[in-house]
């Protein structure tokens, strides 16, 4: 056996654990909540790692969590036979905190914290099984992974430090144990070594999951001296088959949080029941905050795939197009093998109607919230129009509907987004085309010398800061017969119904400075492919323009930096 060694949190943890540590969050009691999704995500992979490898010596005939209390020792217990940890995945996975994006957003937090008050801080991201710490004064956890002999037993008091020893005797799956900071007489409210306390938790916050949650009452049952038999403290109810007048939307909500791996309620919650030759439930939802890997290569979505009640697969990419790779939630469906693969989804033919129904169901949410809920939809737009607009480019058969709910700050308003049917009905009288600009920034495109001739004629300019802006714009082409066209793209006439500048006058005036073009012509040659006059500048001398099909700087920067 090794020795017990004592390691240091990683920064990020340790500072997580401080907020934790030294939390005013008055609803501590989501700690519970917590741990019990981390048994039952331990048990789904269980089930489904033996399903897929037989030969795992693993006992899955019985999965459950079991919770238990010790009132005199003022512990209280959690524990799985699920899948356990090895002692790297412990050292991994509870001493540091793995997400990388959880580092950047602690950092977003603290620049935060003057703003917003702590207790809305923690409850604004996911801190898992480091909220035992709320309600702990020590944890311990003692876990082995299925198909291993050895265990380990990580143990903590959440302040610089942490233990890890091998233990030979170690059950299968996890126990977390929790060492309760001392009863606050002033408030019996979260006495958690109170089992009416701790059923009334289980049945707020946990009722959903699959699993049995299991507690022994306290003391011998009546009339025998034998230990009492432990008690299901959950339904297991599959929220998204029962009636929706049955379920409240907090429920929903519990749901969304232990699927979401988030502590906030989502956005929106999108229920879908198909009928029919193929039958499926859905149930759909919406975040609030985009996640901050969103946009990285490792992204694990978030909708699980069940059939008939029983739990297929996490992040299931089948279901719905990448463009939609935040939405969260469970689709259950009737007719497919328990032992479906990920390659099969991917050809079957029942999936692929479904991703089309969910996608399009999806969308004509976000239409709805567009008309019935702008503050909502506005959230949405802001935190996901980024990742939706790349559909406008994979997707052609939704592309009208992605348009329908997109909005691009615009010329036309300081703060305030324009849809694209907005900005069509404030066209000035004989203006064709919709007109836009990409860059880094609105204010780095206002100060573009591009916009002087549009903003001397009062046309309305699309502002896109988008890397994806370029590339949709030049995919979609066209909006309601409207061609999109970039302001600093080809030849822009936007005099042409203009009687003074009339193809004799350019011509005239282009013979007038030919010397000068010529000549600079002449200095730029390596870099340009031609000098011309041009009525779109008001202040600027000159400025640089793309060819209509070249791409642009910001697009050049995108490339390079892919290594393209
Ligand atoms: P999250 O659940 O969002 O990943 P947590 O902090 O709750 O974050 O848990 C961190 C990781 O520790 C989990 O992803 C899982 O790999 C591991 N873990 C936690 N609890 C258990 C458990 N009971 N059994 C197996 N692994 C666990
Ligand atoms: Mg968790």
């Amino acid at each position: 056996n090794m020795p017990t060694e004592t390691f240091e949190f990683q920064v990020e943890a340790r500072q997580l654990l401080q907020l934790m540590i030294h939390s005013v969050y008055s609803n501590k009691d989501v700690f519970l909540r917590e741990l019990v999704s981390n048994a039952s995500d331990a048990l789904d992979k269980l089930r489904l790692e033996k399903l897929w490898d037989d030969s795992l010596d693993a006992d899955v005939s019985d999965l459950h969590i079991d919770i238990d209390i010790d009132k005199d020792a003022r512990t209280l217990t959690v524990r799985d036979n699920g899948i356990g940890m090895s002692y790297d995945e412990v050292g991994q996975l509870i001493g540091t905190i793995a997400n990388s994006g959880t580092a950047k957003f602690l950092q977003e937090l603290r620049e935060a914290k003057d703003k917003a008050g702590e207790e809305g801080l923690i409850g604004q991201f996911g801190v898992g099984f480091y909220s035992g710490f709320m309600v702990a004064d020590e944890m311990t956890l003692l876990t082995r992974r299925a198909g291993e002999s050895q265990g380990t037993r990580w143990s903590s008091r959440g302040e610089g430090t942490y233990t890890l020893e091998t233990v030979d005797d170690a059950p299968q799956g996890t126990s977390v144990t929790l060492h309760l900071k001392p009863a606050d007489p002033e408030n019996q409210l979260h006495d958690y070594t109170s089992p009416w306390k701790i059923k009334e938790i289980v049945k707020r916050y946990s009722d959903f999951i699959t699993w049995p949650i299991r507690m022994v009452p306290e003391g011998p049952a009546a009339g025998s001296d034998e230990a009492p038999e432990p008690e299901t403290l959950n339904s297991m109810k599959a929220l998204w088959a029962r009636p929706r007048d049955e379920v409240s939307d907090d429920e929903y909500h519990e749901l969304y949080k232990h699927i979401g791996h988030d502590w906030r309620d989502p956005l929106e919650t999108i229920r879908l029941q198909a009928e029919g030759t193929f039958e499926y439930q859905a149930l759909l939802f919406l975040p609030e905050h985009a996640p901050h890997d969103l946009f990285t290569r490792d992204f694990k979505r978030g909708v699980q795939l069940y059939v008939k009640r029983v739990f297929i697969m996490d992040d299931c990419e089948a279901l719905l197009p990448p463009y939609l790779r935040f939405v969260k939630g469970v689709v259950d469906a009737a007719d497919l093998s328990l032992n479906v693969s990920r390659e099969i989804l991917q050809q079957d033919r029942h999936i692929e109607m479904m991703r089309r129904r969910l996608t399009k169901k999806v969308l004509s949410t976000v239409k709805e919230m567009m008309t019935k809920d702008k503050e909502r939809y506005d959230t949405f737009w802001r935190e996901f129009g980024t990742v939706l607009k790349e559909g406008l480019v994979t997707d052609a058969e939704n592309r009208d509907a992605i348009l329908a709910v997109a909005s691009f700050a615009s010329t036309h308003h300081e703060t305030e987004p324009t849809t694209l049917k907005g900005y069509v009905e404030r066209m000035k009288d004989g203006q064709e085309d919709i007109y836009y600009l990409t860059g880094e920034s609105r204010q780095s495109i206002e100060n573009s010398p591009h916009m002087e001739a549009f903003r001397e004629r009062g046309i309305e300019v699309l502002l896109l800061t988008d890397a994806v802006d370029e590339v949709w714009a030049d995919a979609v082409g066209e909006y309601e017969g409207k061609k999109l066209r970039s302001v600093a793209k080809g030849q822009i006439d936007l005099d042409a119904k203009d009687e003074d500048t009339s193809d004799a006058e350019r011509e005239k005036q282009t013979e007038e400075y030919a010397g000068l073009l010529g000549w600079m012509k002449e200095q730029l040659d390596e870099d340009i492919k031609e000098v011309r006059l041009s009525s779109r500048l008001t202040v600027s001398p000159a400025c640089v323009v793309s060819d209509a099909h070249d791409l642009t700087p910001a697009l050049e920067n995108m490339y390079r930096a892919m290594g393209q």
